[in-house]
């Protein structure tokens, strides 16, 4: 500490996938403000604007303090105590169950949680309730790169450190602004490329963002065309020589059929298919080309598509052809959304997954979980994914849900089905640190959760390394740790089961659970065996693998060259261009993108709450192609009423010349708390990608009128 009363205690932030670490100081009972942890890998004392006002924020004036129940839908909620609260929801949760079967709950949970709470969850679900439905928002941020990881290289992980940002020679940043979404690393990245003139950077994005900033070669693409932009590089390299042939012999299956799948994108058609010049193109396959060390780096505007893991699948192809992976400065490295969505991958929190990177669809799998639970087998009927289990909710399929630690009722598309969903559910448990948000309206039973800053645990950030999040003060009111009151509910809902053997949940602290959740990673790609509090205590973060009796963590997979599938090669994936599910036409003539602000996170409910976080913008604006204003008659700070084919929102209008002209954005936070009508995600649609599930969340048709 630095004074008597001051106290400091090291944690990690809880918003974005850089995972840095931060210096809480208090004094005991208050946080008085923060500072970088100057030792943390992640980003060696500093902090962005969001990281660096998490003292500002969790206004207790918004905080859930105490247990509210209520016994009808139309009546309101009132204060309850947390032994009835809990009794109450093992009673409906036991006799939906009795009554429905195990499938009519489900459990709905979030990348902000942490590694025991998502644990704690993931048994209570699959081993005590005997249902494979529990995913996580997760399914709205990653699960295409967990598909483009597993589908072509075998297991979800990314190979990559962030010190390969430093490394690398060639950077293709697509489908991301990480100059507002991992603004640290971004700022890693421009120290890097200040040190060092020779580094080439491109930016792939429609919009010409604030991460452009650092772009030699910005390629503004048309929305959606990705795959066929990167079939059309990997067409060049193939044209130009450039490729690894012993590479691809030695440790990769598939290319031939690549190979014939990209002698269709030559570069004359890519170009126009795409909206950019030839000699754009050329330049990008050249730089690429030519690159002894080429890195990428992606997140949502690749995930969140309806060709989401196809377009995962076209980057990673290009660092297979090239011999582009395992090696210093290069690889294909996904970035994170959310602070621990790679925890919550870890521990099997999407409903296809299992602990220790299972699958529900392998029956060894299964029943190596179910082995080490002590049950006689996990249930096999597959769990349903974010968008499907809410339509479940909606069909009255679902009839008991449990949401924790996130706001579907802002977050996911088609909102207005989302809120007729939730509010025909027969019973909706919200386990929330903000009762503001637009989800907790919708709470049957609501519980209070602690927040950042008055919990213990692990998350793991994007280059897989994990840090320890640690408690300075106590929670307010009767606010309880997640995992703590998921083992509490457990408990009182193994009494309830008949056939479930009890015991199970006996945790005291979320050291225990850890124990308990890492000997499932044994010898699996990720294995942490080697990990502990202790251990994390005295030798700070490390990246995974780090099994038993490893010395140091793992940096960058994959450097033998040898792949985690079954036969230890890579695999080229050949898949066609798809465009976005949904086009402009003369209704809905414009294009709407989604995404971030600096300094504001997702929903808000914690940064909605400091003044400070609303001076760079502070309120949503549609940003419009100065043509696209005049063709209207819109001026700047204009009212205007944006609809879609599944609803409306009213907001103000800018002219914006970084966007092309038929194109619009909207940030991302807005819900309808903070707005006239519904939230932005009123407009989006909830068509979602075959393989991963994960909604196109970034592309819609939509109308523009004044109001
Ligand atoms: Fe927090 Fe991300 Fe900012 Fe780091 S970059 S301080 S993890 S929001």
């Amino acid at each position: 500490g630095r004074g008597a009363e001051t106290l400091t205690t090291a944690s990690t932030c809880c918003y974005c996938g850089v995972g840095c670490g931060v210096l809480i100081e208090h004094d005991g009972e208050r946080i008085l403000g923060v500072s970088g942890d100057p030792v943390h890998p992640a980003n060696f004392g500093k902090l962005c604007s969001k990281g660096a006002s998490l003292h500002l924020t969790g206004d207790l004036d918004a905080r859930a303090l105490y247990p509210e129940l209520r016994l009808g839908k139309g009546l309101g909620r009132t204060r309850t105590d947390w032994d009835t609260a809990l009794e109450h929801a093992a009673d409906v949760f036991a006799r939906t169950i009795r009554e429905h079967g195990p499938n009519s709950v489900a459990f709905y949970i979030s990348g902000q949680l942490l590694t025991e709470d998502y644990y704690a969850f993931n048994k209570l679900a699959r081993a005590l309730v005997g249902t494979n439905n529990i995913d996580s928002n997760s399914r709205l941020c990653m699960s295409s790169a967990v598909v483009g990881y597993k589908r072509s290289l075998g297991a979800d992980a990314p190979p990559c450190s962030y010190e390969d940002i430093e490394q690398a020679d060639t950077l293709l940043i697509i489908g991301s602004n990480m100059a507002y979404a991992h603004p640290i690393l971004f700022r890693r990245l421009e120290a890097a490329k200040a040190g060092n003139p020779q580094m080439k950077v491109i930016v792939v994005d429609p919009r010409r963002t604030d991460t452009c900033d650092v772009a030699d070669l910005h390629l503004a693409i048309a929305p959606g065309s990705d795959v066929a932009l990167l079939h059309g590089v990997l067409y060049l390299l193939l044209a130009q020589g450039r490729i690894d042939h012993a590479f691809i012999a030695a440790h990769t299956e598939g290319f031939e059929a690549l190979q014939a799948l990209v002698a269709d994108y030559g570069p004359t058609s890519v170009a126009e298919l795409c909206a950019i010049s030839e000699a754009d193109l050329r330049r990008c396959a050249d730089w690429i080309g030519r690159s002894p060390r080429f890195l990428s780096l992606w997140c949502m505007g690749v995930n969140q598509s309806t060709a989401g893991t196809a377009k995962n699948a076209a980057i990673i192809n290009l660092h297979l052809a090239t011999g582009q992976i395992g090696k210093v400065g290069s690889g294909p490295f996904s970035l994170t959304g959310q602070p621990n969505a790679m925890g919550g991958r870890e521990t099997g929190s999407l409903s296809n997954l299992l602990p220790g990177h299972r699958e529900v669809a392998n029956p060894e799998h299964r029943a190596e979980v179910a082995a080490y639970w002590g049950v006689d087998a996990l249930p096999q009927t597959p769990g349903l994914s974010a968008i499907e289990l809410f339509e479940a909710v909606g069909n009255g399929t679902i009839k008991a849900l449990w949401i924790a630690c996130t706001n579907p009722a802002q977050s996911m598309p088609d909102q207005q089905r989302i809120h007729q969903a939730l509010s025909d559910c027969p019973f909706v448990v919200v386990q929330e640190a903000f009762f503001t948000t637009e989800t907790c309206r919708y709470a049957d039973l609501l519980l209070p959760a602690a927040s950042w800053g008055e919990k213990e645990g692990t998350v793991t950030n994007s280059e897989r390394r994990v840090s320890r999040v640690r408690r300075a003060v106590p929670a307010p009111g009767e606010a309880r740790a997640d995992w703590s009151i998921t083992c509490d509910f457990a408990r009182r809902l193994e009494a309830r089961l008949p056939g479930v053997p009890s015991g199970h949940f006996a945790f005291d602290n979320p050291e225990q659970l850890f124990e308990e959740y890492k000997v499932l990673t044994r010898a699996r790609d990720l294995d942490l065996c080697g990990l502990g509090y202790t251990l994390l205590e005295t030798r700070g973060p490390q990246q995974w693998p780090f099994p038993e009796g490893a010395l140091n963590g793992t940096p960058r997979l994959y450097g033998d060259g040898h792949f985690p599938s079954a036969n230890g090669r890579a695999r080229f994936i050949a898949e066609t261009y798809q465009p976005a599910r949904e086009q402009r036409d003369r209704h809905f003539p414009l294009t709407l993108n989604t995404g971030r602000l600096r300094d504001q996170w997702h929903g808000m409910s914690r940064t909605g709450t400091a003044p400070r976080l609303f001076a760079h913008v502070e309120e949503p604006l549609l940003d419009l192609h100065p043509q696209d204003m005049a063709q209207r008659h819109l001026q700047d700070g204009q009212l205007v009423e944006v609809r879609s084919r599944r609803g409306a929102l009213v907001v103000r209008v800018q002219a914006d010349d970084s966007l092309q002209p038929g194109q619009a954005f909207l940030p991302m936070h807005w819900g309808d708390r903070f707005l006239k009508g519904l939230g932005i995600n009123a407009l989006t649609l909830p068509a979602f990608d075959p393989l991963s599930k994960q909604p196109e969340l970034k592309h819609a048709g939509i109308d523009v009128q004044p109001v």
